[in-house]
């Protein structure tokens, strides 16, 4: 019997639990045992999940109870011309996705983009939040605590920043609701996504809290973080990078590359992504932000829950003398090149194919470059999605107009 069945056979007779199988084998052992026992209990046939490419133990800190991986396919659209303030030059963008059309979608968008000059972006705003919520006995102690709060931000401070390297408190935001006070600290968490090292963070600066005022800590997560639901607070403050991307397209780039005109496309942005949007009481305002925020997500590991806020997105369109202009502002995109699962192999391979993994040069500016580049992904994909609405519309127009 190999280790792997002999391992399963144990957890089937109650001897070891699933999640203790790393504590007697080797981590790819643990994973083929765990294979063998849901091939016993299940019809799967699980070959395919278990022939991944990297040792099981690289993975330890991003999951438990490994059984193998998830494959999903991996494309690239580019090159992709970016001016921006961190990210400079061509840029190859990774997608994972299994949305057939997707990648061929954002290819367009890009080589409309390159052939426009490139398209500007800019980080406008940058901090991940944690929002712990506290309890008082009224709305008299809730102000003694927001009053403590503004005047003890150093000591804040030095509470937070004693559990990290890199990460700066930046502010600290009171929210009162009856009897539950809200403290949203704020954080640059440079090249860290940072959810990990605002949480760990803030716990120590709430310790603090509780040490020196009436409150007392209930969650370190009230969800005015607002952290993976859809929430309007992310919208209006940001979360993670608020960045922006924007192009100009000469007219005659519109006319020849999408077959449509500058018009055009901003009556559909204007009908479909704000009018659309607002009737349906949509938090985001754009054709396909999420798309390419996801597989750029997955493909260079970032946390895909966040995919919720980081596609809140607004997509504005102008009709100009001289072409189009077109804008994607995404106000919550939490990225990082610096851990999570940016260390795991397939996914710091697609960081380099940006040259953007690990540790910028300043601390922050390599996460800044990736939310650019994502950014203008995202400005790619609308560009060509509202193109082909805009081209369909105009052909089936003439079509009316030829008969
Ligand atoms: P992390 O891997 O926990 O921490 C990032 C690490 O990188 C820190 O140890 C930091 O050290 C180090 N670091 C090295 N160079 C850095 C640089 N240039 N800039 C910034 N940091 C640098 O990752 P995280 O970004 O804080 O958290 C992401 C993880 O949190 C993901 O796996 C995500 O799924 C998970 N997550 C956690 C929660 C939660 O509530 N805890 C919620 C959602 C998601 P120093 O700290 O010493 O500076």
């Amino acid at each position: 019997m190999s280790d792997a069945d002999d391992l399963a056979e144990q957890v089937r007779t109650g001897d070891l639990r699933l999640h203790e199988l790393e504590d007697h084998a080797d981590h790819d052992t643990a994973a083929a045992a765990r294979r063998r026992l849901l091939e016993s209990a299940t019809d799967a046939d699980l070959d395919a999940v278990g022939d991944y490419g990297f040792d099981a133990a690289v993975a330890d800190p991003n999951i438990e109870n490994m059984v193998g991986t998830a494959e999903v396919p991996l494309g690239v659209a580019g090159p992709l011309a970016v001016d921006g303030g961190a990210a400079d030059g061509e840029y190859y963008l990774p997608l994972a996705t299994t949305e057939g059309a997707l990648v061929a979608s954002v290819n367009r968008g890009c080589s409309v983009i390159s052939a426009s000059g490139g398209a500007d972006a800019r980080v406008t705003a940058s901090g991940m939040t944690r929002a712990p919520v506290f309890s008082v006995t009224g709305i008299a102690e809730a102000e003694e605590v927001v009053e403590w709060v503004a005047d003890n931000r150093d000591r804040l401070a030095e509470a937070a920043e004693s559990t990290t390297n890199h990460g700066e408190l930046l502010d600290v935001d009171p929210y009162v609701v009856g009897d539950s006070v809200f403290l949203r600290f704020v954080y640059d968490t440079k090249d860290a996504m940072g959810m990990n090292m605002a949480t760990i963070a803030t716990g120590e600066a709430a310790s603090l809290v509780e040490a020196e005022t009436p409150a007392d800590l209930v969650a370190l997560s009230g969800n005015l973080c607002t952290d993976k639901k859809p929430a309007a607070i992310n919208a209006v403050e940001g979360r993670g990078r608020s960045v922006t991307a924007d192009v100009l397209v000469p007219r005659e780039t519109v006319e020849e590359r999408l077959h449509t005109t500058p018009e055009a496309i901003a009556e559909a942005n204007t009908r479909k992504n704000l009018v659309g949007s607002a009737k349906a009481g949509s938090l985001g305002f754009n054709a396909q932000a999420a798309n390419v925020v996801a597989a750029a997500f997955l493909a260079t590991g970032q946390d895909e829950a966040q995919v919720v806020e980081g596609a809140n997105a607004i997509t504005t369109v102008e009709a100009r003398e001289d072409g189009l202009y077109a804008s994607v502002s995404l106000a919550s995109l939490e990225v990082g090149t610096v851990g999570g699962g940016t260390k795991l192999p397939t996914q710091s391979e697609a960081l380099d194919v940006l040259g953007l993994r690990g540790g910028g040069d300043p601390a922050g500016s390599n996460a800044d470059a990736l939310a650019e580049v994502v950014a203008v992904g995202a400005l790619a994909g609308e560009l060509s999605l509202l193109a082909a609405l805009a081209s369909r519309h105009l052909s089936s127009a003439h079509e009316d107009l030829g008969r």
